[in-house]
């Protein structure tokens, strides 16, 4: 059986396929243009690779409340030709097969909690650091939508001393983290791309602090078993270094657990998936939605 997986994102949409293997077989990129040119780009293809369901890990925020009248549509988003567009429930009706969906971040966690660097373990946190910050989280085995999703990248961190734009980037709120350390804004406080930024810059110093708070408030709010680190900023590989270490800083012996006071590098980690866990986590909805 052949399942499809898309993970919508801000910037472009990719498409895959994959089997019951977790094996991804084909997969496009297209820009994220408005729905009506999108939409029928997107199903046409699904379509013509007669998929038996179809996983969406999208962007958002979007409504996640199966009760609700707009189930799967995306609803506040800045990118205003989104704004209120019925995603699922248009995928679904032109498909005519089962179509489970859920946040791009709440996806990714769900595959590295079933096929990568949180197997085994009961509970997850999976951060992306990238165009935005987004947060997925496993608690006792299950995904968590509670009244909407988190959305962990607009909690609302300290700024640093050293930040010559504490105020951050967001267009919602002061001083939130997506506002202060996802890519744009290390790219928009210091005018340079955060690829090109040598390791010794002190952009890092105040990056890795942003993230450590993310991480320190995520221990102390949600104790996951593991924090999962992906998205482009995340590979600044040494940027791993640097916010373990300023998470011991913060905590500051309050937690005495061994997954910090001894094994943070197996505490605070890359993707098990690498750059796979979207497009796995999309077709670990997909092959869900095709057996319920
Ligand atoms: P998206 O969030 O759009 O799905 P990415 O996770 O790749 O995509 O994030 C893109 C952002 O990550 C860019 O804005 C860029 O600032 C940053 N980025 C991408 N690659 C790198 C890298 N190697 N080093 C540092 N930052 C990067
Ligand atoms: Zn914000």
């Amino acid at each position: 059986m052949i399942y499809g997986a898309l993970e919508a994102g801000g910037t472009k949409m990719v498409l895959s396929i994959g089997n019951e293997d977790h094996e991804l077989l084909e997969r496009v990129s297209i820009p994220t243009e408005n729905p009506d040119i999108v939409i029928p780009q997107m199903t046409e293809w699904f379509a013509s690779r007669k998929i038996a369901s179809l996983g969406i890990g999208t962007f958002g925020p979007v409504d996640l409340n199966p009760a609700s009248e707009t189930y799967g549509w995306i609803t506040s988003t800045p990118k205003l030709a989104w704004q209120n567009c019925a995603l699922m429930p248009l995928m679904r009706d032109k498909l005519g097969v089962p179509v489970s969906i859920d946040t791009d971040v709440n996806a990714a966690a769900l595959a590295e909690y079933r096929l990568g660097a949180a197997k085994g373990l009961h509970s997850c946190l999976y951060v992306t650091v990238g165009t935005g910050i987004g947060g997925g989280l496993i608690v006792e085995d299950r995904l968590v939508h509670g009244m909407m999703h988190p959305e962990i990248g607009h909690i609302l961190l300290r700024s640093s001393a050293d930040d010559p734009s504490p105020a951050g980037f967001c267009p919602y709120h002061k001083g939130c983290a997506e506002g202060l350390a996802s890519g744009p804004a290390i790219e928009k406080r210091w005018g340079m791309k955060a690829n090109e930024l040598p390791e010794d810059h002190i952009a890092w110093d105040i990056e890795a602090d942003y993230l450590a708070q993310v991480c320190m408030n995520a221990v102390c709010a949600f104790s996951p078993e593991i924090i999962i680190l992906g998205g482009g900023v995340m590979h600044r590989k040494h940027l791993f270094l640097l916010i373990r270490s300023r998470v011991k800083e913060l905590l500051n012996n309050y937690i005495r657990v061994p997954q910090i006071m001894e094994k943070i590098d197996e505490y605070i980690v890359s993707p098990g998936l690498g750059d796979n866990s979207g497009a796995l986590g999309a077709l670990l909805l997909a092959i869900d939605a095709a057996q319920n």
